[in-house]
């Protein structure tokens, strides 16, 4: 089903939202991010945020566990009715790509408790490649501004609720895909992994995990134990980590199972592109472009797999 609301009628329709609702919008400061909007005038709308929309249910660092005087007392936040509002179509894949594996109380509660409201990707860079990724639509509600108006694509009730008051729309309209500049030629990498085409992008790499924090489905992480000296008291975390660490793969005596720079920078691109794929018959990439943007040593993992496939 989708809705029709008038783009004059916009900054209204979000801001009634506002007054009954945390509302999650990206905004602009310091870097693009998504937060909380009091609002409409705040939205950022130029582009895809830098920080990815995961910090909403995966932040740097999370207590999964108190302990009170020696027992384990599960945390009890208060979780309330979130709406994300701006999820380009990279960025509701990737929520859906993290969906599929994260399965504790605190995540599961949150992704309850949020609504995602998609908006059309108007202005693509030069780095997003999202039509190559095989995206899906996963959605409450999606905005597509076409002329004067929005169309409104309605994903589920609880979205349908939302927009119940606005018109029906008599003949549905196809969004289109964003228009990408870059494209990735080649899901099929398998047969590649001892290419000597992988040594130059790992010698450039400085294992600075940038492209794992800034990528919206990487989700690994360590739990740390925080205590007091009288060690009854304390807390248990959940910490974001980085496969691009060597120190994220080292084990009881010193080993590092992933001790080189190859081997850590293959295992990021194997993951998104191959292994995932291998479970949940998709990639785990959604061609965003996060890793490539930040990189500081602008390697660009997409351009080397689209040589192999020329080669
Ligand atoms: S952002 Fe670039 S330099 Fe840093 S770990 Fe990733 S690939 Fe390596
Ligand atoms: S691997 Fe890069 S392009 Fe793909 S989802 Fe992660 S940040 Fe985006």
């Amino acid at each position: 089903m989708q809705k029709i609301l008038p783009k004059k009628e916009f900054p209204e329709f979000i801001d009634s939202l506002i007054k009954k609702y945390e509302v999650v919008a990206p905004v602009k400061s310091p870097n693009s991010k998504f937060q909380k909007i009091s609002s409409f005038d705040e939205i950022y709308f130029d582009s895809i945020t830098q920080v990815p929309a995961k910090i909403q249910f995966l932040p740097e660092d999370e207590t999964l566990l108190e302990f009170k005087n020696k027992k384990a007392v599960e945390t009890k936040g208060e979780i309330k009715k979130t709406i994300l509002f701006g999820l380009r179509k990279c960025d509701l894949n990737a929520i859906q790509i993290v969906d599929k594996v994260m399965y504790d109380q605190q995540y599961l509660a949150k992704r309850k408790n949020t609504v995602l409201i998609g908006l059309f990707c108007e202005n693509p860079d030069e780095y997003c490649f999202c039509n190559s990724m095989q995206l899906q639509d996963y959605h409450d509600l999606f905005f597509y501004l076409k002329g004067e108006n929005y169309y409104i694509d309605v994903g589920s009730k609880i979205g349908g609720a939302l927009v119940k008051n606005l018109s029906s729309v008599k003949k549905e309209i196809k969004i289109p895909n964003p228009a990408n500049f870059k494209k990735l030629e080649n899901l099929e990498i398998g047969e590649n992994y001892k290419d000597k085409i992988w040594e130059g992008d790992a010698d450039k790499c400085l294992s600075c995990s940038a492209c794992t924090v800034y990528c919206p489905t990487c989700n690994c992480f360590d739990i740390k134990d925080d205590l007091d000296l009288d060690l009854k008291n304390g807390e248990r975390k959940r910490c974001q980590a980085s496969c691009q660490l060597k120190s994220f793969s080292r084990v009881a005596g010193g080993k590092s199972y992933r001790d080189s720079r190859l081997s850590r920078f293959k295992h990021f691109v194997y993951h998104k592109i191959s292994y995932y794929k291998k479970i949940y018959n998709r990639p785990m990439c959604v061609g965003c472009g996060r890793c490539l943007r930040v990189c500081p040593t602008k390697i660009d993992w997409v351009e080397t797999i689209n040589k192999i496939s020329k080669s």
